[in-house]
């Protein structure tokens, strides 16, 4: 096990993917002899050990390069059950050496041309071009300002390359009018509802539609999860072109485990031409969770901070990755995902703060049960002055049997206490699980919404192919939509291109 790295399993290195001179070779080979054995180095060619704690956060098997995924806990990595997370440790060691602020910075996903490559030639080039003496005084300075900026200008381009720049700043939208009719109604003030509706598993689309129409009454828009535990479906956005088509609000949902940084981009220019205008972004469950055979379990392309960081620079900058000017930028609004129970409070709230620094303008949480643990959450949130700049859909779900809620306690992320399980295995005795799993579910969203100047912005209702439960859980809990759809929105719903040339 390498001395700076707690827990880790060796890995093998990556190797560059074109012929290297002798130098570069010596070099490569050099540096992964002292980092092998001290960090369990990949080489992966842009080293961010300097902003990790000196923890190498390449252990994790969805390749995550900010922070934890929503599936983290303290124990184990649950892709990999014989590991911790990695992403815990280091959040451990940064708040232990009060380097916690280092890990806003949005990282960028790895340069595949430099991956196999050494990092220390870039390292010295930076440290010749500063001068040594420079270097000296800077480290000996009294001021730990003056020591950091020193470090920083050493290692700084080496994590952060011209064409990712990420800092650790909150960047507001740079657009006034709302995009969608979602961000229209959360800007007024309303208590919105949102769902998700399952996408089918074959071609055909009756069912699909019949519950689309089903809920569009009672919710202001329709999620499609993006093959949820990474098994194949109908893809978010063909479901979303159906909504569009039933003159329903889609919210597409991205995950970063089945894209590249190419096809998200292509897809948000198609899927904005077309008449999307929200967009949620989730790293995704490992292809660990789907039937065999599986797809890569060992690298994502990108994490969903990256994902928030790439959509938000083409609305707002008008630019592609690789710099290219947009002529007319795509417009949406921007969602992620928000974990309140995954790990400690603590770490989550940092997690959120960089999702909206990088770009989230709504977050809709995972399963809330523990109304008390979610305010511990927006206390944290709070904390980090985040709570005015994110909107809040609270994510509920109607248990729909005793099964399912034995499932739900043992799914990593969600927290179902104890007196619920209780109460499902009693009504379960007596025939009516489901009156009780809704029941559970009305008593649940009326406590959230008492948080509703307080951070809570509205429902995420999460039926789990209990699809048919909507009308009914929105009616009883009161929460039907105040205003009839925004004529606006739906003309964009239907002619879909919202700019012409
Ligand atoms: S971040 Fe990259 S270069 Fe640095 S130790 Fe980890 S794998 Fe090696």
């Amino acid at each position: 096990m390498p001395g700076f790295t707690p827990g880790r399993r060796w890995q093998p290195a990556y190797s560059p993917f074109q012929k290297e001179t002798f130098g570069e070779h010596a070099l490569r080979v050099l540096e992964y002899s002292v980092k092998g054995p001290l960090f369990g180095c990949r080489m992966c060619g842009n080293c961010l050990l300097a902003e990790t704690a000196l923890i190498c956060p390449m252990e994790c098997p969805k390749g995550l390069r900010n922070g934890p995924c929503g599936g983290s806990t303290s124990e184990y990595c649950y892709v990999d059950k014989s590991r911790p997370c990695i992403w815990y440790k280091i959040y451990e060691r940064s708040f232990e050496w009060g380097r916690e602020a280092v890990l806003l910075e949005v990282l960028p996903p790895l340069d595949w041309e430099q991956v196999g490559k050494d990092s220390w030639s870039a390292i010295f080039r930076n440290a010749r071009n500063i001068g040594v003496k420079k270097i000296f005084s800077g480290l000996l300075s009294r001021s730990s300002d003056v020591r950091a900026q020193t470090l920083d200008g050493i290692f700084r381009p080496v994590r952060q390359p011209e064409w990712w720049q990420g800092d650790s700043k909150y960047h507001p939208p740079a657009y006034t009018e709302p995009a969608s009719e979602l961000e229209q109604r959360l800007v007024a003030g309303e208590f919105v509802v949102t769902c998700e509706v399952t996408p089918p598993l074959s071609s055909s689309t009756d069912r699909l539609i019949h519950n689309i129409e089903m809920v569009k009454p009672y919710v202001t828009a329709v999620n499609f999860t993006d093959n949820q535990s990474a098994m194949p479906r109908m893809t978010s956005w063909a479901c979303s072109q159906v909504a569009m088509s039933h003159d329903a609000e889609p919210v597409l949902q991205m995950s970063a485990r089945n894209r590249s940084r190419g096809s998200l981009q292509s897809e948000i220019i198609g899927a904005t031409a077309l008449g999307v205008r929200n967009v949620l972004c989730v790293t995704g469950d490992s292809a660990k969770l789907s039937p065999s055979p599986r797809d890569q379990m060992d690298i994502n392309d990108l994490d969903s901070i990256q994902m928030l960081w790439v959509l938000r620079r083409m609305r707002d900058e008008g630019k592609y990755l690789d710099g290219r000017e947009i002529k007319y930028p795509p417009m949406f609004f921007l969602g992620a995902a928000a974990s309140p129970f995954s790990s400690n409070v603590k770490f989550q709230a940092l997690r959120e703060q960089k999702k909206v620094n990088a770009g989230a303008q709504f977050f809709q949480t995972n399963l809330i049960f523990d109304v008390d643990g979610m305010e511990l959450w927006l206390n944290e949130l709070a904390k980090r002055n985040v709570l005015d700049k994110v909107y809040i859909l609270a994510g509920v779900t109607p248990i729909k049997s005793l099964k399912m809620a034995q499932k739900l306690a043992e799914v990593p992320g969600v927290y179902l206490p104890k007196n619920i399980l209780q109460r499902m295995e009693v009504a379960d005795r007596a025939g009516n699980a489901q009156a009780e799993g809704v029941q559970i579910a009305l008593e649940v969203i009326r406590r959230i919404k008492t948080y509703e100047k307080q951070g809570i912005h509205g429902i995420h209702l999460m039926p789990v192919g209990w699809d048919e439960i909507v009308p009914r859980i929105v009616m009883e809990a009161g929460l039907i939509r105040r205003a009839e759809a925004l004529p606006q929105f739906m003309e964009v719903r239907s002619s879909g291109l919202r700019i012409s040339a």
